[in-house]
């Protein structure tokens, strides 16, 4: 076997071996499995190519399988899947495509092999493994795809321009590979998504989320963002953060360029969360500086309000990019709104309080938001940045006695609405609230410590001034 297949693997590429033989169908593992296999890297999804029909093989290796898959099928794509352990094999026939210019959904044709692998994006994706018994084992691979991996290049195995303008998701999917694999896409190649660039619009919005969301999710997103700048794909699909890019000089004053420290606070923050959503909000918390940018005598460019445009901006470009609508861009919004605060308390003479409302305005995203904020300390100057972030290493200190001494992270209020009520028996009602904030307030501002007893007598005392109750 040219590539290494556990014993699982194996096993269940024996099965469709001798699958395909019986039906006597030529057989193969092509696209990101082999890929994957030869890289290194891990996978679980297994791709088979046949000469033949794709779901009639499916349904025979699910017959030798046991327990019996279960044998998934689109019959108008003439492709079929099963899982078997934790992999994912999808079975479709060798087929041949042609494009219509408004679609990128191609007319599809039985075809060889070659035909096969002519279709596939990238000649990294085009390799092929035969399952066959005269040849089980071996690699075919018509475009030196092999060398393409070791040079970590990115190259179509037919004209660029007609690859990507026949199938504009590719040109996301280079870019994508470029990040994940850390690859170069090859030069022709790279200017051929230039040229092409204004055909993403016919590729869905859910198709270019997908994509944006692996390669924020890779190692190093920046590299993709970068690429996607360059290719002048990113001003189609994304514009607000192209409008961050450059520097203005007045006066000889410059601020920094905006799109290259996101990029930079984004490479940050991956190398210390997974978190697609936190990794959306390095990308997203700068988003409004263009919008409040203002150059002031005296000052210099400030971007008063950035934070809270911004947070308002995060909405409108989710939806735009097809992004989910729920709790995870509440979050996000959250976290733009709020990027500045822990950087703001590094100043001297701040007090217990401002540190008690950060806790509690942060509650459980606290982590979340000191991550965002260690991220956002860059510069080029070193000094600067060991200076900055070891300030803000002070800032968490205290935030971290503050929180042992009054537990505002998870903040439930000590008197509760029910028993205000009862006390001075109100039903439901403005005064009810009135008192709770006074309450919370009073805990925040250190004039009451967070607990019962404290909370109780300082609820005697607001009702009476409310005139409230007896
Ligand atoms: P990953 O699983 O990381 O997305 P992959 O290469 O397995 O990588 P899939 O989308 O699962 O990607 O596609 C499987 C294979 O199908 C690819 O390796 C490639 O050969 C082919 N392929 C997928 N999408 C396209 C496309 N838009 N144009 C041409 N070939 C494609």
């Amino acid at each position: 076997m040219y590539i290494n297949c556990n014993d699982t693997e194996l096993f269940v590429l024996k099965k469709i071996a001798q699958a395909a033989e019986e039906l006597g169908l030529p057989c193969y593992l092509i696209g990101g499995f082999v890929r994957d296999k030869i890289l290194g890297r891990d996978t679980k999804d297994i791709d088979i190519v046949c000469v033949g029909d794709g779901i009639e093989l499916a349904e025979n290796v699910s017959q030798k399988l046991s327990p019996k898959p279960e044998v998934h099928f689109f019959k108008n794509f003439g492709t079929a899947q099963i899982k078997f352990n934790d992999m994912e094999i999808e079975f479709v026939g060798a087929r041949k495509e042609s494009y219509n210019f408004d679609s990128r959904k191609p007319d599809v044709a039985t075809g060889t092999l070659e035909d096969d692998q002519n279709r596939r994006d990238f000649t990294i994706n085009a390799m092929a493994i035969s399952l066959n018994k005269t040849d089980f084992g071996e690699l075919v691979d018509p475009f030196n795809g092999i060398k393409d991996l070791a040079l970590k290049n990115i190259e179509t195995p037919l004209a660029p321009v007609q690859t990507f303008s026949d199938d504009p998701l590719r040109m996301m999917r280079a870019i994508r590979f470029a990040t994940q694999l850390d690859f170069t896409i090859e030069q022709k190649t790279f200017d051929a998504i230039g040229e092409n660039a204004a055909r993403i619009k016919i590729v869905s919005g859910e198709r270019i989320a997908d994509e944006l969301n692996k390669i924020l999710l890779s190692k190093k997103p920046s590299i993709g963002f970068d690429l996607l700048y360059k290719s002048g794909l990113l001003k189609l699909i994304f514009p607000q953060m192209v409008d961050l890019a450059g520097a203005e000089y007045i006066d000889g004053k410059g601020h920094k360029d905006n799109f290259y420290h996101t990029l930079q606070v984004v490479d940050n923050i991956s190398e210390h969360t997974d978190d697609l959503w936190l990794r959306w909000a390095a990308v997203l918390h700068d988003i409004a500086k263009p919008a409040t940018k203002k150059f002031e005598e005296g000052h210099g460019w400030t971007f008063h309000g950035h934070e809270v445009v911004g947070g308002r901006m995060v909405p409108k470009i989710f939806t735009k990019l097809k992004l989910p609508q729920n709790e995870k861009m509440k979050f996000v919004r959250k976290m733009v709104e709020m990027h500045l605060r822990p950087i703001s308390l590094t100043k001297e003479n701040i007090t217990d309080s401002a540190i008690r409302r950060l806790l509690f305005d942060a509650g459980e995203d606290f982590d979340a938001l000191m991550t965002l904020c260690s991220a956002d300390i860059t510069s080029k100057n070193k000094l600067k940045v060991k200076r900055y972030l070891e300030n803000f290493e002070m800032v968490r200190k205290r935030c971290a006695e503050v929180e042992e001494k009054d537990h505002l992270r998870n903040w439930q209020p000590p008197i509760s609405g029910e028993l205000i009520m009862q006390t001075f028996n109100l039903q439901p009602s403005r005064a009810v609230g009135d008192i709770k904030n006074a309450i919370r307030e009073a805990i925040l501002d250190g004039i009451i410590p967070n607990e019962y007893e404290a909370a109780y007598q300082f609820m005697l005392q607001k009702a009476k001034e409310l005139g409230i109750g007896h």
